[in-house]
Order: C-alpha cells, then structure tokens, then sequence
C-alpha cells in the first residue's frame, strides 16, 4: 500500500470520530446505503428503518424544507454545482427535529446526465443552529430596545477618524445611511452654537487626555428639526493608546420637554402659593395683615405675654364719618382714602406693632411688649392726632376722626376674639362719648360677657323650639347641565326676628357644646331629608357643612355611625362633607385619620372655602379631600379683578396637580360659569344657578331645571 494514502480503516476511523453520517444513493433502484450513525442522528438504529430509500429520508424531513433540497438537488444535476449543500431539519424519533447539514455529490450519470448515484454525509448542527437563532433574537432584542428608548450608538476610529453610527442614530437624526455619511464635523454642524461648543471641547479633551464625557446637547437633525439628544463618550485604549472613541446617543427630547412642563407648573404653583398666602393673609386694598393674619398674630402675642410676663393691648379702631366721605365722592375715592389713612396710623405705631384692617372702616392695632398702660394710651393718643391734619385727594379735602376701644391683657384674661370683642365694645362707648376719643374697656363691669351668655341662651332655646332648618343649594355640572349636589345651609327662623343667616348666630355657638349639637343635627336632618327626596324619585347627593372641631370632637364617629344605622337604606356614597377652613384646625393628624374612616365609609369629602384661611394649601396636602371648592369671594369679583382670577385659575391648576376635582362657588351670573369653563372648571354653585332655597322647593327646581335649555349654551 502506497505510505501516502490513507488506508480504509483510517477513513472508518475519521468518519467514526467525527460521527458524520455517511450516505450512499443509488438512484436509479432507490437503493439508500448508510452507516450506523446516519440511523443514529435521528435517534434510529439501521436495522429499525431497513430498507432505507429515498422515501425514507423524505419521511423524516421537515415538510417547510422539502423545496429547498429539491431545487437545490435540481441545481446540482444541472451541473451549476460542484456540491449539493443544504441545511435542514430531520424529524427525531422522539418527534423534535434536529438540524443537519447535508453535503452529497453525483458520482455517475446515465447518458441524459442524470444522476445515478450519490453519495455523500450528514453532520448534525443543532448546536450551530440554536446559536445563530439566539443571536438574531438577542440582536432583534437590541435594536427593538435601542429603538423604544431611542438609543443609538456611535464609535469613532481614532486612526483614520471613521466614525460608525448605528441604525437608531441615523433614525434618531432623521436620515439613512444611503443619504448621509457622517463626519465629526459634518455632526457638530448641526449642533445648536452653545452645544456646539460644548461638543468640542468635551471631544478634545476625550482625544487629548482621555477624559469621558456625558452630555446633553441641543441639535437639528438632518430634516431640520430640533431636538434634544444625550450622548456619551467612552475611550478605548490598546497598549496604552487610545484607540477609539464609542458611546450613545440618545434622543431626550420627550423627556426633557417633560421637564419642563414640570419645571413650569411647579413656577405656577409657586406663584399661586404666593398669591394665596397674601390673599389669606392681607387685605387687598391697603395691604394690611387681614383677620386671618391678626388671628395668628393675636394668638403669638398672647403666648409672649405669657411667657415674658408682660402687656398687651388690644385697640379696636373705628373712622368716624367714614360713610359720608363714601356717599359723597364716590367708592374709588373712598378706597384712597382708606389707604391714606391707614398710612398715617403707620407713621406712629412702632416697628413691631400689628395694624390690622378688621372690616370697612375698622381697623384692629396690637402692641405687645408694654412696661404698662400709659404706654399704650400714648400711641394711641398719636393715632388720635396722626389724622387729625386734612388728606388731599383730587384737590378735594376731606377730614375725619377715629373712635377708639381698647382692652388689655392679662388684666382682661380671655380669649384672642373675646378680647377683640371687649375692645368693640369699648370703641362703642368711645362713640357714644362723642367720637374722636379713646374709651378702656371696663373688664370688672363685663357688659359682653353676659351679652355672649344670653346670646347663647336664645339660640338654645330655639333650638329646643325647633326653630332651625335646613335650606338647599344646587350644584352643577356647567357641561352636562347635570345636578350634581344640594348643599345644606342652615337658617334660623326666629320668632320675632325672621329668617336668620348662619352668620347671625353661628359666631356665637362655634366653639360651644352647642355648635357640636347643632352640627350633628343637620346632619341627621340632611340624611332624613335625602331619604324622602329619594321617596320621590330623587337621587342627588347631599353634602353638609361640618367644622374642624365637629370632626375632631371624640364622638363624631360613632354618632355618624348611629345616624347612618338608623337611616339603613341611605348609602353613605350620596353624602360629603365640606370641612370649613378654621384656625381651630389644631390637630391635623387626628382629622386626617377621621377623613380616612368616614371615606371608608364611602363618604366624600371637599375643601370649602379654599385660599381664605392661612393654612388651604397645607390641608391640601394633608387632608385626602376629594373636591376642593374654590371660596366665592375669588369668584364673585374675578370677572374685573385679575388678581382674584388668577387665583381662580391656580385654584385649578393646582386641583389638576393634586388630582382632586375643582367647584366654584358665587357664580353670580352666567358669565362667569363661561369663564370658568374655559379655565377649566366644570362643576359650579352660585346664585345665577339657584339661590339656597327650603327643601320642599327642591323637586320643583328640578323639573324646571331639566325642562329648561342647558345653562350655558355652547
Ligand atoms: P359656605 O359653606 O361657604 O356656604 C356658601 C354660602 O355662600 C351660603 O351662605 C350661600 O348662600 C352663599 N352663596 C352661594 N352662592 C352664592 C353667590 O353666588 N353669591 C353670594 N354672594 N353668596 C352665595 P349661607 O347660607 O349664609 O352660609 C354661610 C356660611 O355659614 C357657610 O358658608 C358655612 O360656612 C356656614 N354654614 C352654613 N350652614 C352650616 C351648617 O349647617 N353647619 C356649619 N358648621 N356651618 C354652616
Ligand atoms: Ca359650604
Ligand atoms: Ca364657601
């Protein structure tokens, strides 16, 4: 045997050790000769599938590959091939399918050129298969991913400056790489000049000193269109060189313009909060803390007095002949007036002395920190003098003269109201003295003590007469035309006096064993009343004034829940209650965890008179409400005054953010409901709907309601 060529037992080895299968096709009688391991790869042995022919390959390959091996066989017999190469899948014993490469060759022809013998093997290639699969899945994974998060790539070749951009960058610039090639400096140019220049410096210094970078840019892409990209840049180094540059490029636009948005309304919301604050805080026209902030300023001197064992003295002060200067020159003339001389009282108080506006014409001083009354007497005595000098206005002159009352504390130990009260009175009596003076309140001979005492008496006693009543108040949906909710008011109908406004005797009973019984009756009394409402068909929502102390009184809960048994067949998702704003709000917390149980309740919940008291937006984020009800003093006056408007629309916005839903209150007329429309607010009360009428008024405003054309026509 020739030492060149490999003998047949080598080659039985070499077939064996790589276990290929090996094939032997004789064509013309579909005689098929194969070795063990051909069987083997589809889980056979030879024996099982004698007598092996064509037919028994065709058996087993998989139906979707039987076009692909015939033309490529068809190829091969018409010589356009050296090999028949082909991959397909053969179908195990066990029924999964295994990939196989097949490699044969014509060895003999008949004269026509048919093939009439083939031989040739087979090599299994799952593995290879699996792999190629993973690989397109993982890359269609990439470029999916890239493309969801807009994320392209690039590299920069620092030897021949090549740089390479991904599918998504070229997306992401809004061009092929048919239509553009791109360059280091064919890319800067599209830059914006600041990100321009802050492009190039941060690519210097990654080629100079190797330093990475991370940016985000501003650029037009190849359409022309701006956008806002994030790219960053990585270097390579081979043996200590840098080799390439590569990185990300991002489109952020979306993000970025999501930013500011944010950055927008948190402006928004900061302004708002601003103007609410003053709003709750100081009266619009002369700038001068309001009740609200003399409240809270009362409250703090009180608490100093105390711990520094000093004075304080509270003075009431009241402009005589204030209305005729009104009913003379007019409102405008009027309001200057009022500031004039509220600067004058300015000029003679000190530093830290509080001028309060109370009212109209009414204005409430503090001075704390006193060694003693004389002190006291001899500012005011200036405030007496300060006006006494005319004011000019329009060339007219005009003169006028202050009544003032004054008590102090802690001679006069009571509350902050009560002592305002005292101080009331006492400018009463400076009045009936003859004006221009200053009276003291005489605490030994408490005139309003037993004033309040009696007060409190009659509406006990009215109450015990079933005096009071509840009126109702619609509320509407201004797009719908819908009737949302019927608020409860309460009246007094006194005997002699007639029907009476809450503000009549409310202040009295507030913060009185009263107030919470009176509360809890109407809320009984609203309950019975939705009841035989719903008797006759109607089925609209109640909701029910409560105080702060109503909720925070230890009971509230299990009353309600008394009230709520007893009435079974009311669900408590047709009640809400509107939490007053109050500066009794002493514990916030517990109110809040009321909140929380009566909503499991289903009851709803609404901020009333929101932006009138200090603290609306920190209830806001305290206090889960649902609905926040704009006060009507924005409302009322926000067709001519563009400060309350603009309150009104950060009411609004700021119900948007929180996610709770927005009503106003005083639409006076329909004008107004358009108004607020267009800023947003769909849900409104107000007199130009209906004025608070009794509940045996109801169904009739109902029918009209619904027979009548929409409210606001579009
Ligand atoms: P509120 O809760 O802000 O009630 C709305 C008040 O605004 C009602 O006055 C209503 O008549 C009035 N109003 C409604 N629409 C307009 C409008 O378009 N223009 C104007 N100028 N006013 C409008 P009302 O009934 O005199 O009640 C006054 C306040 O008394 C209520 O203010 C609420 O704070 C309190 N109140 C009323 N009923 C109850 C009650 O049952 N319990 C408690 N705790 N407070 C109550
Ligand atoms: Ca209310
Ligand atoms: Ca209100």
């Amino acid at each position: 045997m020739h030492k060149n060529t490999i003998s047949q037992e080598v080659n039985e080895l070499v077939i064996d050790a790589t276990k290929v299968g090996v094939w032997d096709w004789h064509v013309e009688n579909d005689g098929l000769v194969c070795n063990e391991r051909w069987a083997e790869m589809i889980g056979y042995s030879l024996s099982e599938l004698m007598p092996v022919n064509y037919q028994t390959w065709l058996d087993v390959l998989h139906p979707d590959d039987l076009p692909k091996a015939i033309k490529n066989y068809d190829y091969h017999c018409q010589g356009q091939s050296e090999l028949c190469e082909l991959e397909v899948r053969l179908k195990h014993k066990n029924g999964h399918y295994v990939w196989v490469l097949s490699t044969g060759k014509a060895i003999t022809w008949d004269a026509e050129g048919k093939p009439t013998r083939m031989i040739g093997m087979h090599q299994e290639i799952t593995f290879r298969k699996r792999q190629e699969e993973l690989l397109a899945t993982t890359t269609e994974l990439l470029r999916e991913s890239q493309e969801i998060g807009k994320l392209g790539g690039w590299q920069l070749n620092l030897h021949d400056n090549n740089l390479i951009w991904t599918d998504e960058t070229y997306r992401i610039y809004e061009t092929t790489p048919q239509e553009f090639n791109p360059t280091v400096d064919l890319g800067a140019s599209y830059l914006l000049p600041d990100s321009k220049e802050i492009f190039l410096a941060a690519l210097d210094a990654a080629i100079q000193h190797g330093e990475e970078y991370d940016l985000e840019l501003e650029t037009y892409t190849i359409k022309g269109r701006k956008i806002d990209v994030r790219t960053t840049c990585h270097v390579t180094y081979v043996e200590g060189v840098a080799e390439k540059l590569s990185g990300i490029f991002q489109d952020i636009t979306d993000a970025i313009n999501d930013q500011r948005k944010l950055e927008k309304s948190n402006q928004v919301l900061k302004e708002l909060n601003d103007k609410l604050k003053f709003a709750a805080n100081y009266d619009p026209l002369t700038h001068l803390p309001n009740r609200n902030l003399l409240a809270d300023r009362m409250q703090q001197a009180l608490i100093k007095a105390q711990r520094n064992n000093n004075q304080i003295a509270i003075a009431f002060l009241d402009l005589d002949g204030f209305k005729e200067v009104n009913d003379v020159y007019g409102h405008d003339i009027g309001d200057e007036f009022l500031c004039l001389v509220a600067n004058r009282f300015k000029t003679v108080i000190r530093d830290g002395d509080t001028l309060a506006r109370f009212g109209g014409d009414e204005f409430v001083l503090i001075l704390d920190d006193l060694d003693s009354h004389h002190q006291a007497r001899e500012i005011l005595q200036r405030i007496l003098s300060s006006i006494a000098e005319e004011f000019i206005i329009e060339n007219k002159r005009l003169f006028v003269t202050v009544s003032i009352g004054v008590t102090f504390f802690p001679q006069d130990n009571s509350y902050s109201d009560i002592l305002i009260r005292h101080a009331d009175q006492a400018m009463y009596r400076a009045k009936e003295l003859g004006k221009n003076c200053i009276h003291e309140f005489d605490f030994e001979n408490d005139v309003a003590l037993k004033l309040q005492y009696r007060e409190l008496e009659h509406i006990s006693n009215g109450f015990s007469n079933n005096e009071f009543l509840l009126f109702y108040q619609p509320k509407i949906n201004m797009e719908t035309n819908e009737i949302i909710g019927l608020e409860a008011l309460i009246r007094w109908q006194h005997p002699t006096e007639g029907l009476l406004s809450p503000f009549r005797f409310l202040p009295y009973i507030e913060e009185e064993p009263l107030g919470i019984e009176l509360g809890k009756w109407v809320i009984d009394q609203a309950i019975k009343q939705h009841s035989e409402w719903r008797r006759l068909g109607i089925a609209i929502p109640i909701s029910v004034n409560v105080s702060p102390l109503q909720l925070q009184h230890e009971d509230f809960i299990n009353q309600l829940n008394e009230v709520l048994f007893l009435n079974n067949s009311f669900q408590a998702g047709q009640l809400e209650f509107e939490i007053l704003e109050s500066s009794i709000i002493k514990d916030t917390q517990h109110i809040a965890e009321v909140i929380s149980q009566c909503k499991q309740l289903g009851i709803r919940f609404s901020l009333d008179d929101f932006g009138t008291g200090f603290s609306s937006l920190s209830y806001l984020r305290k206090l889960s409400t649902d609905v926040i009800k704009i006060d009507q003093s924005f409302v009322i006056d926000m067709l001519d005054d563009m400060d309350d408007q603009a309150i009104v629309k950060g009411v609004i916005e700021l119900s948007k953010a929180f996610g709770r839903s927005v009503i106003a209150e005083g639409v006076e007329t329909q004008e107004h409901g358009r108004q607020l429309l267009k800023m947003g607010c769909h849900l409104a009360q107000g007199f130009g709907i209906a004025r608070p009428m009794p509940a045996s008024a109801i169904p009739e405003w109902i029918n009209l309601w619904q027979a009548s054309p929409p409210w606001i026509c579009k």
